[in-house]
């Protein structure tokens, strides 16, 4: 795809950018390798300023980044802005607990000390998509910093001037030079970095087929993947719930972004007995919604990310109604420049539809009638992705079965899906594997060193000697415990 920034709003184009030559990858690459041994030396206490300076400067320019992401992607300013100061929380919330979730854990083995230490592992690739152009970035780079990584940055090629505007936001809050880069890069150029041997390891957000080619090559050399990829993650709604809420809620987890998210809900189980009431008071909440120009505050629902992208909702829609699917509202292409898709209900699409296989990327909501808790939970496992789920439930006995048996990275309860920095993130099945955020997150790319300290050799030389004079001292001792096991090994290398 070539790298420019096209207003979704209207269609024009508003730059260009020649993808980065082989020879000047390489330079970034050599920076990157050369800024981890230099970043090793940089303390924690350092770190930490950075990182804070880093999230003040996103609340100080929160109005020029979020327009930026308006411009640029069709974000709804008043989301791009939401967006930016989570950023500055996730930024935050690193600087905090960075010192807790790297100390050294004392391990209890016996007499000799044992700890876990965590060290980086080196030079992170970073390949993002353009949804969440800021959040998605920060979620890796935050941890990635405040752990002593360094990251490289190959971000969607739409959102070009975000990726750019990110590396000088972490320039100017005093990181080191090369610790973090910008890769103006084309899709096809990714495999070179990922082979080269400075770089450890990759994580990746987006598609389905990004992420198979990427983790596929990352197997081959054997270096460290995390996937997050797509979801068709289903809110389910029991007859407890509190219906005025659930249907807020509903209109909301689907349209949020313009349907463009990866947690969006997109599947919605209706108990029966309720099912009625929900349809007629989802389809009007949909209806309700806000859409138009992204730089209004009051716009709910902006236009969709590329001409691509309409395309594709558009075709998804066509398909699901060709599979059974009742049309309760929308279903067309808005009229006009840009790329805006009128908020869709659709009901009813049969399960063995290839489209009820796929993920709706806009804002289109698939309903399904669901008899009880048994079939509920049925349907919501009835996909190859397994991202977060979103029941609607006061029930107690009900809750501790959805929470068990749903196949997902997460399940809310009387709430929508929705990342934090304090909670681990990610998906089973086909929506990846490894998480983000939290503890978690940041230990994805770490190396758990063991480090055992045993008693001097010298020490112990002696002591087997001594004991294996007296008869069948080591012989007849059966299991030893695990000091001793170090005796006899360093006895019996000598
Ligand atoms: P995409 O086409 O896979 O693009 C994502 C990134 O991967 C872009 O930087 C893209 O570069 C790059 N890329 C694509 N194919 C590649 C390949 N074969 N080799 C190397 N790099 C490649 O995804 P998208 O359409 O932009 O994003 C939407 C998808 O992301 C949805 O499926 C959504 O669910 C998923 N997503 C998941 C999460 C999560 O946390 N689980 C969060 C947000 C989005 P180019 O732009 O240059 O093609």
């Amino acid at each position: 795809m070539p790298i420019q920034s096209v207003n979704p709003a209207n269609g024009v184009l508003l730059r260009s950018f020649t993808p980065l030559t082989s020879e000047a990858l390489l330079e970034k690459i050599a920076l990157a390798g050369t800024a981890f041994i230099e970043y090793a030396s940089v303390p924690l206490s350092h770190r930490e300023l950075c990182m804070r300076k880093l999230a003040d400067l996103l609340v100080s320019e929160t109005d020029e980044l979020a327009a930026l992401m308006t411009a640029e992607m069709g974000k709804p300013v008043v989301a791009a802005r939401a967006e930016v100061v989570k950023c500055a929380s996730a930024c935050i919330y690193y600087a905090d607990h960075a010192e807790r979730i790297l100390a050294p854990e004392p391990v209890e083995i016996g007499s000799n000390d044992a700890y876990v230490r965590w060290d980086p592992l080196g030079v992170l690739l970073a390949v993002m998509p353009w949804n969440f152009p800021f959040w998605q970035v920060f979620r890796f780079l935050a941890p990635a910093l405040m752990a002593g990584n360094v990251g490289l940055l190959k971000h969607a090629s739409n959102v070009p001037q975000c990726a750019l505007a990110i590396e000088e936001l972490v320039r100017r809050a005093g990181f080191p030079r090369g610790v973090f880069q910008t890769l103006l890069i084309e899709a096809s150029q990714v495999e070179m970095v990922l082979a080269n041997e400075r770089v450890a390891a990759v994580t990746v957000t987006g598609s389905e087929a990004a992420g198979r080619a990427i983790a596929a090559q990352a197997g081959w050399l054997i270096k460290k993947s995390v996937l997050e990829l797509g979801g068709s993650d289903p809110f389910i709604v029991m007859p407890s719930a509190d219906l005025d809420l659930a249907v807020d809620a509903a209109v909301r987890a689907r349209c949020v972004n313009s349907g463009q998210s990866c947690i969006a809900a997109k599947r919605f189980l209706i108990a029966d007995e309720i099912y009625d009431d929900f349809e007629t008071r989802f389809v009007a909440g949909m209806d309700a919604m806000k859409i138009g120009d992204p730089t209004r505050e009051e716009t709910e629902i902006g236009p969709l990310a590329s001409a691509a992208q309409i395309d594709e909702v558009d075709a998804q829609v066509q398909a699901a109604i060709a599979a059974g699917g009742r049309l309760l509202t929308g279903g067309e292409r808005m009229l006009g420049k840009g790329y805006y898709y009128e908020p869709t209900v659709i009901a009813g699409v049969s399960r063995t539809s290839a489209v009820y296989r796929e993920e709706i990327f806009g804002p289109v909501a698939l309903l399904f009638r669901v008899r009880d808790i048994d079939e509920a939970i049925a349907v919501a496992n009835d996909t190859q992705f397994g991202l977060g789920a979103s029941v609607w439930t006061r029930n107690d006995a009900e809750q501790r079965r959805f929470a068990a048996e749903l196949q997902s990275g997460a399940v809310f309860f009387n709430a929508p899906v929705a990342s934090d920095p304090r909670l681990p993130f990610g998906g089973i099945k086909r929506s990846g594997y490894g998480r983000e955020l939290s503890a978690a997150g940041m230990r994805e790319f770490l190396n758990a060193k063991t480090v055992v300290i045993a008693e001097p050799v010298a020490v112990i030389r002696s002591e087997v000697v001594a004991q294996s004079s007296s008869e069948g001292a080591l012989a007849d001792r059966g299991p030893v415990p695990f000091r001793d096991f170090l005796v006899d090994r360093a006895a019996s290398t000598e």
